[in-house]
C-alpha cells in the first residue's frame, strides 16, 4: 500500500525536533509520497533544505499563502515568480483567500490569488487552494479565471455538498484531512456521494490532527486515520482508497 500526503508542512519548525523520527514514522505507515506547500518567503530555505534531506519523497509547491499577502505581497509574488524560472516545482499553493484572519486585505488576497492562478496557466501546474470563511469569494475568482487547463485541489475541503460539486466543477479535487473524523465535521455526512476520483487525502501536518490526535500536533503518518474514516464511509478497504486516491494525487501533480 502506498498513501499519498497531498498537503504536509513537513518543514515547520513544529518538527525541528524530531523531524527524522516524524518521517520514519510515516514511512513505516506507508505513507512515503509528500506534497509540500508553500507560505512565502521566509520559509523558501526551510523547503529547499527537506527537499535536499529526503529527495525521494517530498515534492515542493511554490506560491503565496493568502495569510502572508500583506503591503509587501508583490515583491513576495516576485519571489514566487523567480522561482519558477530557477527550478521545476509540482504545484502554485497555497494559494487563495482567508477571511478569518483577516478581512480587510481581501482585495490584495484576490490579486494576488488571481495572479498566481496565471501563473500556474503559464506554467501548466495545478494549483492548491486555501479558503477559509470565503466560498464565495473564492468561486467568484474561480469564475472568472476557469478554462480548460485550469485544475487542482481545493485544500482541507470543509464545505457542504452543493460547494463540493462547484468546487469539483472547476477541475478540482478535494483535499480531506483530519475533520472529515471530528464528530462535527459535517464532511463525513455526504462525502460518500462525490465519487473517489475526486478525492485525495491530506493532513496539513503540523495543523489539524485527526481524532483521536485531535488538538495535538499533527504528522504525516496521522494520515492513517483520515484513511481509516474514509475507507468506513466508503465502504471499501484501506488499500483500495489508498490506491484511488494516491493515482488522482498522480493525476494532477504528474509525479
Ligand atoms: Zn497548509
Amino acid at each position: 500500500m502506498i498513501v499519498t500526503d497531498t498537503h504536509t508542512h513537513l518543514y515547520s519548525d513544529a518538527f525541528d525536533e524530531d523531524r527524522k523520527g516524524m518521517m520514519a514514522r510515516a514511512i513505516e505507515a506507508n505513507v512515503t509520497r509528500f506534497f509540500i506547500p508553500a507560505i512565502d518567503s521566509t520559509y523558501t530555505k526551510a523547503m529547499l533544505q527537506l527537499e535536499a534531506d529526503f529527495p525521494d519523497h517530498v515534492y515542493l509547491m511554490t506560491g503565496l499563502h493568502p495569510t502572508s499577502v500583506k503591503e509587501n505581497y508583490k515583491a513576495e509574488l516576485n519571489h514566487v515568480e523567480d522561482q519558477l524560472s530557477q527550478r521545476k516545482f509540482i504545484a502554485i499553493g497555497e494559494i487563495g483567500i482567508d477571511l478569518y484572519w483577516d478581512k480587510s486585505t481581501l482585495q490584495i488576497q484576490k490579486d494576488a490569488f488571481k495572479h498566481q492562478i496565471r501563473l500556474a496557466k503559464q506554467y501548466q501546474l495545478p494549483i492548491v487552494i486555501h479558503c477559509r470563511d470565503a466560498f464565495d469569494e473564492i468561486f467568484e475568482v474561480l469564475e472568472t479565471e476557469k478554462s480548460e487547463d485550469l485544475f487542482g485541489i481545493f485544500h482541507c475541503f470543509t464545505g457542504d455538498l452543493e460547494q463540493a460539486k462547484r468546487a469539483i466543477s472547476f477541475n478540482m479535487k478535494l483535499g480531506i484531512g483530519g475533520v472529515v473524523t471530528f464528530k462535527n465535521g459535517g464532511i463525513d455526512k455526504f462525502l460518500n456521494q462525490i465519487d473517489l476520483r475526486h478525492i485525495v487525502l491530506e493532513t496539513d501536518s503540523p495543523y489539524l490532527a485527526p481524532t483521536p490526535f485531535r488538538g495535538k500536533r499533527n504528522e504525516s503518518a496521522y494520515i492513517i486515520n483520515v484513511l481509516e474514516k474514509v475507507s468506513e464511509l466508503y465502504g471499501l478497504s484501506e488499500e483500495k482508497i489508498a490506491e484511488i486516491t494516491t493515482e488522482n494525487s498522480k493525476a494532477i501533480f504528474k509525479v
